[in-house]
């Protein structure tokens, strides 16, 4: 009953997340990459690790799947608006954990007139992982879209002329750069968010305090 089931994803923030467990005097006992295991334990009998995908930690959270979750703020936004006015119900976001930090931008390939299109209130195709963030930046714009869902590869869409502009993450601008595509426009600096289910928080207040005040101390230190 009193057991804390941490729900991460793989790659990026389980691997920035490790860290901070460590501070919190949590050791994941396998590699996520090596084993195909999806419960992982941990040297703490009492916490185990969930590996779901990243779009799926704030639903695990807000439903009790788990009790707490990394995920990057990108995700907890669009979830939220994909879920409605239930959006992140049940959802207490106590950290920024200043990790896996980047933007949310949009970029079109270098010969495109982007901001000719903007001037002239012309129409823009604009493809994203992100249609609900994207929506909303673009309607605050007054800029008519027509958005495309892709759930991968954003940076082909300009490149084979299915859309004008995509919406997503950058990093460093490396993979923008090597398709030939540029930054015309930075909606939202992101970094991964402690989650934490409300309910959870109530009937394991001891460990999932002790948890987060560990990870608080932890930020920034690495
Ligand atoms: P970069 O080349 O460093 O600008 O990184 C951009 C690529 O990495 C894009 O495909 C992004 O979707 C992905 N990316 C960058 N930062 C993150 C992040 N914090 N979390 C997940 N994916 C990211």
């Amino acid at each position: 009953m009193n057991h804390i089931t941490l729900a991460l994803s793989k790659g990026r923030i389980f691997d920035e997340t490790l860290p901070l467990l460590k501070a919190a005097g949590i050791e994941v006992l396998e590699d996520p990459e090596k084993s195909r295991k999806l419960i992982l334990p941990t040297n703490q009998p009492g916490v185990r690790v969930v590996l779901v995908r990243a779009t799926d930690v704030p639903t695990y959270v807000q439903y009790g799947g788990a009790d707490l979750g990394v995920t990057g703020l990108d995700t907890l936004i669009e979830h939220g608006k994909d879920w409605g006015g239930a959006g992140s119900a049940g959802l207490y976001q106590p950290l920024d954990l200043q990790i896996a930090k980047c933007r949310i931008s949009v970029a079109v390939r270098a010969d495109f007139d982007y901001a000719g299109v903007v001037r002239q209130g012309s129409r823009l195709r604009v493809a994203t992982k992100y249609v609900g963030i994207a929506r909303e930046f673009f309607a605050a714009k007054g800029v008519h879209v027509d958005l495309i869902k892709l759930y991968g590869s954003m940076e082909l869409a300009p490149l084979t002329g299915l859309a004008d502009a995509i919406v997503d993450l950058v990093s460093t601008g490396n993979t923008l750069k090597a398709n030939q595509l540029v930054e015309v426009e930075r909606i939202m600096d992101i970094s991964s968010r402690l989650v934490v289910n409300q309910a959870s928080l109530k009937l394991k207040q001891q460990p999932i305090r002790q948890i987060i005040d560990a990870f608080a101390g932890a930020i920034g230190k690495n």
